[in-house]
């Protein structure tokens, strides 16, 4: 990427940037004053970061059109503003515990083409990067798009990340991944700006950027798979801590005398209330093999012993966050990953420890709901990385026609 402008301030811009561009692909012809209204943020904000769009060649004024009813100058028509999607493309690439996912969005963050494909849980890492590169190539052919118009590339792994080198941290999950430096070894491969940060940061970017976040300024992503972390946006920022390891939830311990965890502590969250786990306590009831899918499904079909672990699980994951919940002092807790399905057979429990564990006013202040993007908020993540850190890489991008101005 580009080497932006340091300091927290330019990355609250950017979160912003992408919420305005979102107002922007949602209305189609806006103006200032209205992307404010949508956003919530300051019309000084939004002009500067109109003017960087402009800049950037992504945003065009559209001063020719009629004047619009709700024009507050008094007769003078609001110049309308609208955004230049087609001017590049980025990809988002998206590893979890069996799959590869690879999708290719204009700049708007519309998926013009998406493909998946299951992958061995002990898969190498350039076994992984291989494919990776190889649905690439797929997508840009399915959405007909020279390569040339990729801006970057952002990359989703379900471990710890170490920043800002992108190296992948100790984890269960893809053992096959661990001590690689991923962004550098992706880049070499596609020949193209690659951005990498883990699935729960991932995630909480895309539900602050376009969904179930849009409107919150301080947020937790709790992503509740086989492992569990969380993503958070603070001050509309994504906070990753000084190596990259903030959010490390499912590694809190709940259970002193508990299970011995992948991290080699006992009783930690994870062993509690991780997807694995609710499998481990339904083996005797309903043997083996259930996944996510599966024991979101039973719930809902009614089944007792499934909804109990979930509601039991939705207690356990509540504790821990009202430790985070007092911290932090979020306006929202968004519970994402494979169990979110279950709804309120799993956040009710979430809500029930927060009530009992957190200071009540921040328990108050917090509300609990699911994502609103399903499993396909890393990839959005992914893509929203890259539409995030692309600021002052657009001016290089090899199409120029396009909004040129
Ligand atoms: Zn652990």
């Amino acid at each position: 990427m580009a080497p932006g402008r340091a300091g927290s301030l330019e990355s609250l811009r950017r979160l912003n940037r992408l919420r305005v561009i979102n107002a922007l692909r949602d209305v189609g012809l806006i103006s200032r004053a209205e992307i404010a209204r949508r956003t919530g943020l300051s019309r000084s904000t939004v002009s500067s970061l109109v003017a960087e769009l402009q800049a950037d060649g992504l945003v065009v004024e559209r001063s020719e059109e009629p004047a619009s009813a709700h024009g507050d100058h008094g007769g003078r028509p609001p110049t309308l503003l609208s955004f230049d999607a087609s001017a590049g493309v980025a990809i988002g690439i998206d590893f979890d515990h069996h799959h590869l996912r690879v999708a290719v969005s204009d700049l708007s963050s519309t998926i013009l083409a998406e493909r998946e494909q299951a992958l061995d849980t002990d898969h190498l890492a350039h076994e992984g990067l291989d494919a990776a590169t190889e649905l690439v190539a797929q997508v840009l052919a399915d959405a007909g798009v020279e390569r040339g118009r990729v801006i970057g590339a952002g990359m989703c792994l379900p471990g710890p990340i170490h920043q800002p080198t992108g190296v992948v941290g100790s984890t269960a999950i893809l053992p096959g991944w661990v001590g690689v430096a991923a962004a550098d070894e992706m880049r070499c491969r596609l020949e193209l700006p690659v951005a990498v940060d883990n699935d729960a940061n991932l995630a909480a970017l895309a539900e602050a950027a376009f969904g179930a976040g849009r409107d919150a300024k301080d947020l937790v992503y709790l992503m509740i798979s086989s492992g569990i972390g969380a993503g958070l946006v603070l001050n509309g920022r994504l906070y990753r801590g000084s190596v990259g390891l903030a959010g490390e939830l499912g590694h809190v311990l709940v259970d002193p005398g508990g299970a011995v965890c992948r991290c080699g502590n006992r009783g930690c969250l994870e062993t509690v209330a991780g997807t694995d786990a609710l499998a481990d306590l339904l083996r005797r009831s309903h043997g083996e093999g259930l996944d996510g899918r599966r024991i979101v499904e039973l719930a809902r079909e009614g089944d007792l012993g499934t909804r109990r672990v979930l509601a039991d699980a939705g207690r356990a994951i509540g504790s821990a966050a009202a430790t985070l919940v007092n911290v932090l002092n979020p306006e929202l807790l968004i519970v994402g990953g494979d169990l979110a399905a279950a709804g309120d057979l799993l956040l009710d429990g979430v809500r029930e420890s927060l009530g009992l564990a957190a200071l009540p006013t921040a328990a108050e202040a917090a509300t609990v709901v699911a994502g609103s993007l399903g499993d396909r908020a890393e990839v959005l993540g992914a893509i929203a990385l890259v539409l995030s850190e692309a600021e002052g890489a657009f001016p290089m991008r090899p199409v120029a026609e396009a909004g040129a101005r």
